[in-house]
This record gives structure tokens, sequence and C-alpha cells, in this order.
């Protein structure tokens, strides 16, 4: 199984517009994250998780032409805004694209897209969506097992993920302010865990790095990444700052499990 980060930011990207503070001025290109999103691949299975703002350059600078489903953690726009570009996956495809999400997150997906999903979109070549409530229960996309995770982010009903292939375990948790315990045990010992370390201040819906390498001490992954981060952030001195296993993740980064 692989997984590429396509981005890393939270909901601004870094830089953030107008600002000049040193990590958005750095010329360090692992501080310049679009918002998050990444692909998760197996031999057979494309699935692209959640469509950010920046889906369209991140599927130009890693040639990404084809996937095979999208799945999304929740409804905020910098998951959900680039929708529209996934009709560049759907041109060359007679049926539908499959789509998972939690019940909340496809409910407002049929609202803020409801043309895609319209019963009159017929349309070849447009995103016709399979839609697919998963209801936090496991499912598979063709050989990868998919686990939602529940956590607390904000108002809104969000789900981290785990795949599995291949005897190996992943989990992505881009957003996230707390974890409930039986959420816990779903993230409990994987080969690679990412997660939300949006700043280094307290903040009302995200962890902060200090917070997610607490957690990450409790959950134990065998390697852990630092992900959806802010400005806050710097690349090199987080680097420094925390325990060997973990790094932040960087736009572009490939993992091979
Ligand atoms: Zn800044
Ligand atoms: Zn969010
Ligand atoms: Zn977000």
């Amino acid at each position: 199984m692989k997984v590429l980060f396509l981005g890393t930011g939270t909901s601004t990207g870094v830089p953030v517009i107008g600002c000049q503070c040193d990590v958005c001025l750095s010329t360090d290109p692992k501080n310049k994250r679009l918002r998050s999103s990444i692909l998760v691949q197996s031999e057979s299975t494309t699935v692209l998780v959640d469509s950010c703002p920046d889906l369209r350059q991140q599927a130009l600078s890693h040639h990404l032409t084809s996937i095979d489903a999208v799945l999304y953690t929740h409804e905020h726009l910098d998951h959900t805004a680039g929708f529209d570009e996934m009709r560049a996956f759907c041109w060359h495809r007679e049926d539908k694209l499959p789509l998972y999400a939690g019940t909340a997150c496809l409910q407002q997906l049929r609202r803020m897209f409801g043309w895609a999903f319209a019963a009159e979109n017929t349309y070849k070549g447009y995103i016709r969506p399979d839609a697919h409530d998963h209801g936090g229960r496991p499912f598979s996309i063709g050989d990868i097992e998919v686990t939602p995770v529940l956590v607390q982010h904000a108002s809104v009903e969000t789900y981290g993920y785990v795949f599995r292939n291949g005897g190996k375990s992943f989990g992505y948790v881009p957003d996230i302010k707390t974890l409930p315990e039986d959420s816990a045990l779903l993230l409990q010992g994987l080969d690679a865990l990412a997660m939300d370390a949006l700043t280094t201040r307290e903040h009302r819906t995200h962890l902060t790095v200090a917070d997610c390498v607490q957690l990450m001490g409790k959950l134990a992954p065998s390697r852990g990444f630092l992900t959806h981060c802010g400005h806050a952030v710097d690349y090199s001195l987080t680097c420094s700052e925390t325990p060997d296993y973990i790094t932040p993740a960087y736009d572009g980064m490939l993992l091979s499990l």
C-alpha cells in the first residue's frame, strides 16, 4: 500500500495570503502546504481522500488522471470545495464514480453539489457519484479495507480512516480536536498514522503539535506524521522537537507500507 500526501496544509494553505511570518516567507519547499488530501493506493485500487480546493494543482503535479473512488472525512470546504475538479476523472468513464462519506457529510454534499447527485444528471463525462453512506461501518474499496473512525472536530460529524492492505495499516485523521475512547481502540498500534497538528497554541477545533505528539504516544503507531499544519508549524524546527518516530508530513511525500 502506498500513501501520497497531495496536501498537508490547513484550510488557508501555507503561505497564508498576505502573511509575512517566517514560515510563510520560508524558502523550504516543505513549508509550502496545499490543502489536506491524500491518495491511498494498492496494486489495483486508487482512492482519493477528500476533494480539496487545490485538487487541480495536485492532480497536475502528480500526473493523477484517474481514481477508483473518492472518500470524504467531513464537509468543511477545505475538504470538499474541489468537487468539480473530479470531472477530470470522469471524462473517460462510463460508470458512476464511487463516493463514500458519513451520513451527515453525504447530506451536505448532496446539498452543495445537488446537480451532480440529481437523477437528471445523465451527462456523460460529468461527475455522476455512486454515493455510499458508510454510516461509520467498515467497508472495502477494491482490495483496500477501510475502517471509519469517528472523531470530535468543530460541530460537524467528522471521520478519520484506517486503511488496510497487504497486511499493513495506515490511519489518517486530518481534522480532530478530541478522540473518543471507542475510536482510540481503532487507531491503536498502526504501522503509520497521520494526524492533525494545526498549530502550536491551544486551538478550539484542532490538535496542536504537542497534543498530537502526546496522543500518538498513547496510540503508538510505528511511524507518526503530522498533517493539516498551519503557518505556526516550521518543518525543520518541528522535526527537531518531535520524537524520532514522528515527523511532519509534507506535500508530495510518498509513504510505502
Ligand atoms: Zn504566516
Ligand atoms: Zn475541518
Ligand atoms: Zn480541514
